[in-house]
C-alpha cells in the first residue's frame, strides 16, 4: 500500500528522514520494553529446602517476588489445611512451580493433563504486622487457596471428576496479615477442560501496596493496549470504507481489532474480571479464534502491501490451515482443541519465518516506508515468537525455556509497535499524496492559465486573419464587381456593350409586359463612317466614336434609359416606358446633337460635319411578340432612313399590323 506509492518518490532527503525516524522509533520501542520489564520481571525467590521459599532479609524491598521454586505436590488428592495437621496425606514429591503438571516427572511418574492435585508451600518471611498480598495468575483451570489455614481465594469449582469442575480464569489478588514468620499456601487445583493443568504462571508475593500497584499497572497496560489497538482498528476500517481499493487497510483494521479483543482475554483477562460468569469454554474459543484468524488476516495484509513478494500459495495454504483449526475450535471442547494448538503455533512460526524472509527481500530495495513496516513487523514477530515459546507447551515440557523466555503476552505490545510504524507509513503516504495533489493542482492551474493566454493569442491571431480574409473578400468583391462591370462595358466608348443590352432588353421587355407600358428603341448609325476612316484614319475614327458616344449619353436622362454600342459605328438607345412621341423627340435630339458636335467630315452628305441616321421603333410588349422584333424593327427603320437620304429619323410603330413609318423632320 504505502510502499507502492513510496516508490514514486524521490529518495535522498526522504530516506534520510526515514532512517532518522526509524532510530527514534527504535529508541521508543527499547524504552517501552524496559518499562515492560519492570512490570513483568520480579525478583527470584531463593529456596531453602524443597517446599520452602525464603523471603527473609530484604527480599521484599525490590518489589514483587515470584514464588517460583519447589512446591509440595499431592497428585489426585484435594487436601485441606486440616488434612496436613492430621498427616492424612501422601506426597508424591516436589514439583517446580510454575509449570504444567503434565510436564512433571516425579519418581519416574508421568502425569496426564487431566486430573486434580494439591500444592503446598511454606514461605519464610521476616516478622512484622505489615499487610501482605499475593497476585494469583490464572490457574488451570480451577483452584482454591488457603493462606495459613484460612480460605483466601478461589476460581471456578474444584472437583474430582469433570462434572464437578467449573473452569474459570480469574487472575486476582488476596491480602492478609501474617501470623508469625511462616506463610503457608495450600492450593487445590483441578483440570478437566484444558490440555495442560496446574499453575502455569508465577504466583507473586509482596506487600499489599506492591501487589496493588502491580495490579494497576497490569490493568493499565492491558487497557492501554486494548484502547490503542481497538481505536487503530476502527480508524483503519473507516479509512478502508472511504478507500475501498486499499484492501490492506481492511486487513490491518481487522487485525488490530482481533488483537485488541484478544488482549481482553489474556493477561489480566479484563473481560472475565468484568463478566466472571462468562462461560470458560466460550472465552477460550474467543481467545483462540482471534489468534488463528489474526494469523490469516496478517498474511492477507502482507500480501496486500507486498503483492509481488508474498506468494498466493501461502494465502491458500493459510486459509485451509486456519479454516481447519478454527473449525476444530468451534466444534470441540477446549481440552481437545488445545491439544492441536501447538501445531498451529508451529504453523505460526513457519509463517513468521516466511514473512521475515519477505521483509528481508523487501528491505533490500531500501525504499522509504518499508523501513517502518520492516521495523514494526520485526518487533511484532519477536514478541509473538516470545509469546508462543512462553505460553506454549514447550515451556512446560522443557524446563530450560522457563529461564530463557520469561515474559508472556508481549505480542500485544509488539502489535502496538507494528500498528504505530504502519500508521506512520500511512500518514506519510497520505501526506505525500496530498502534497502531490496540491502540486498537481497548481500545475493544472498554471496549465489552465497558459491555456487561456494561448487561446487568447490564438483567438487574436484568428481574428486578425479573419479580418484580413474579410478585407481580401471585400477587395475581391470589388474586383469582381468592376470585372463584371467591365465585361458589360465597351472599352472604347465606355457605353454598355451588346451583352448588357440583351439582358436589359429582356428585363425591360418583361417589366413592360407586366405594366403594359410601351417600350422604345432607337437604332443609331453614323453616316459614311467608312469614308471618315479612310479620310482621317482609324484613330480619328475612334475619337469620333467616343464623341458621339458622349453625346448619346447626354441625350438621355431617365434612370431606366441605357445607351449601348451595338457594333462598329452603330448604337442603340433603349427607352423603357417611353411612347413613340417621346422616343421620336429623343432621336431627333440625338441627330441634332451629333450634327452640332461639328466633327469635320469632308465626304458628308449634309456638308462638312459627321451626322447620324436613326431608326425608332416603339411597341407595347405582348406575349406574341419578341424583344428581337423590336430590334429588327428599329434596325429596319434606320435602313429606311438611310435610303431616304441619311441624317434623319425614321419611326416605326408596332402596335399596328404593319409598321407605319413617319418622318418627324
Ligand atoms: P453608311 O452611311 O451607309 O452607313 O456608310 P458607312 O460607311 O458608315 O457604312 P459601312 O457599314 O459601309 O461602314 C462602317 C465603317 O465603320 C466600316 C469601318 O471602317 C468603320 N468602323 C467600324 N467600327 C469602327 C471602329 O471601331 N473604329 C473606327 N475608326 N472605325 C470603325
Ligand atoms: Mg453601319
Ligand atoms: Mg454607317
Amino acid at each position: 500500500m504505502g510502499t507502492k506509492n513510496a516508490q514514486d518518490r524521490a529518495p535522498g532527503v526522504w530516506e534520510h528522514k526515514a532512517v532518522q525516524s526509524t532510530r527514534r522509533i527504535g529508541l521508543l520501542l527499547a524504552m517501552s520494553l524496559l518499562a515492560l520489564l519492570s512490570i513483568t520481571f520480579a525478583a527470584e525467590a531463593s529456596t531453602l529446602s524443597p517446599g520452602t521459599i525464603d523471603l527473609r532479609g530484604d527480599a521484599l524491598t525490590d518489589g514483587l517476588v515470584d514464588l517460583d521454586g519447589e512446591w509440595e505436590f499431592y497428585w489426585e488428592q484435594l487436601l485441606e489445611p486440616e488434612d496436613f495437621r492430621n498427616e492424612s496425606h501422601e506426597m508424591v514429591g516436589y514439583v517446580s512451580v510454575p509449570g504444567a503438571w503434565n510436564g512433571y516427572q516425579v519418581q519416574e511418574q508421568d502425569f496426564p493433563g487431566q486430573g486434580y492435585a494439591t500444592y503446598r508451600v511454606e514461605i519464610k518471611i521476616a516478622e512484622g504486622q505489615q499487610l501482605l498480598g499475593i497476585h494469583l495468575p490464572r490457574i488451570l483451570t480451577a483452584y482454591r487457596l488457603w493462606i495459613n489455614g484460612e480460605p483466601a481465594a478461589a476460581a471456578g469449582e474444584v472437583g474430582r471428576v469433570r462434572e464437578d469442575v467449573t473452569p474459570q480464569y480469574l487472575p486476582r489478588q488476596v491480602f492478609f496479615y501474617p501470623a508469625g514468620s511462616t506463610v503457608e499456601l495450600i492450593i487445590q487445583t483441578a483440570n478437566f477442560h484444558h490440555r495442560s493443568g496446574g499453575i502455569l504462571e508465577s504466583i507473586q508475593f509482596g506487600t499489599a501496596d506492591q501487589v496493588q500497584a502491580a495490579t494497576h499497572r497490569r490493568l493499565a497496560y492491558d487497557l492501554f493496549l486494548f484502547g490503542g489497538l481497538f481505536l487503530m482498528g476502527i480508524y483503519h476500517l473507516v479509512l478502508f470504507f472511504y478507500r475501498r481499493s486499499e484492501r490492506s487497510l481492511l486487513y490491518f483494521g481487522l487485525f488490530c481489532i482481533l488483537v485488541s479483543i484478544r488482549t481482553l482475554f489474556v493477561g489480566q483477562i479484563f473481560f472475565i474480571q468484568q463478566f466472571p460468569n462468562l462461560n470458560w469454554e466460550l472465552a477460550h474459543k474467543i481467545q483462540t479464534l482471534t489468534y488463528y484468524v489474526g494469523v490469516h488476516v496478517i498474511i492477507l495484509f502482507f500480501r496486500g502491501v507486498f503483492p509481488s513478494y508474498v506468494s498466493p500459495t501461502l494465502v491458500r495454504v493459510s486459509s485451509v490451515v486456519v479454516a481447519t483449526f478454527s473449525t476444530l475450535v468451534l466444534f470441540l471442547p477446549a481440552r481437545q482443541f488445545t491439544v492441536f494448538n501447538p501445531l498451529f503455533q508451529v504453523f505460526t512460526l513457519l509463517v513468521i519465518g516466511y514473512v521475515i524472509s519477505v521483509l528481508l527481500r523487501v528491505s533490500r530495495r531500501r525504499e522509504a516506508g518499508t523501513v517502518f513496516i520492516v521495523t514494526g513487523a520485526a518487533v511484532l514477530f519477536l514478541t509473538v515468537g516470545n509469546d508462543i515459546l512462553y505460553l506454549s507447551i514447550l515451556r512446560s515440557d522443557y524446563h530450560a525455556f522457563q529461564h530463557v523466555v520469561r515474559m508472556g503476552n508481549l505480542s500485544a505490545l509488539g502489535m502496538l509497535a507494528f500498528v504505530f510504524t504502519h500508521s506512520l507509513v500511512l500518514a506519510i503516504t497520505f501526506s505525500q499524496a496530498f502534497k502531490k495533489n496540491e502540486e498537481m493542482t497548481l500545475e493544472l492551474a498554471s496549465i489552465n492559465d497558459n491555456l487561456e493566454t494561448t487561446v487568447a493569442r490564438r483567438t487574436k491571431d484568428l481574428v486578425a486573419a479573419n479580418s484580413r480574409v474579410e478585407a481580401q473578400k471585400l477587395e475581391l468583391e470589388a474586383a469582381n464587381r468592376s470585372l463584371a462591370t467591365l465585361s458589360f462595358k465597351d472599352p472604347l466608348t465606355g457605353l454598355w456593350n451588346r451583352r448588357r443590352f440583351e439582358e436589359s432588353l429582356d428585363h425591360e421587355w418583361k417589366r413592360a409586359l407586366r405594366t403594359g407600358d410601351s417600350l422604345s428603341l432607337i437604332f443609331v448609325d453614323i453616316d459614311d463612317f467608312k469614308a471618315f476612316n479612310d479620310q482621317h484614319g482609324h484613330l480619328a475614327g475612334d475619337e469620333c466614336l467616343q464623341k458621339v458616344a458622349q453625346m448619346l449619353e447626354k441625350s438621355v436622362n431617365r434612370a431606366g434609359d441605357i445607351v449601348v454600342r451595338y457594333g462598329g459605328e452603330e448604337f442603340v438607345v433603349l427607352l423603357p416606358a417611353t411612347p413613340r412621341i417621346g422616343a421620336a423627340q429623343i432621336a431627333e435630339g440625338i441627330r441634332e446633337g451629333v450634327r452640332d458636335l461639328r466633327i469635320p467630315q469632308a465626304a458628308s452628305v449634309e456638308g462638312e460635319f459627321v451626322t447620324v441616321t436613326l431608326g425608332v421603333a416603339t411597341v407595347v410588349p405582348t406575349w406574341e411578340r419578341s424583344p428581337q422584333g423590336l430590334v429588327e424593327a428599329s434596325d429596319r427603320a434606320m435602313y429606311v432612313a438611310k435610303e431616304k437620304g441619311k441624317n434623319r429619323v425614321e419611326l416605326v410603330v408596332l402596335d399596328a399590323a404593319e409598321a407605319v413609318a413617319e418622318s418627324p423632320s
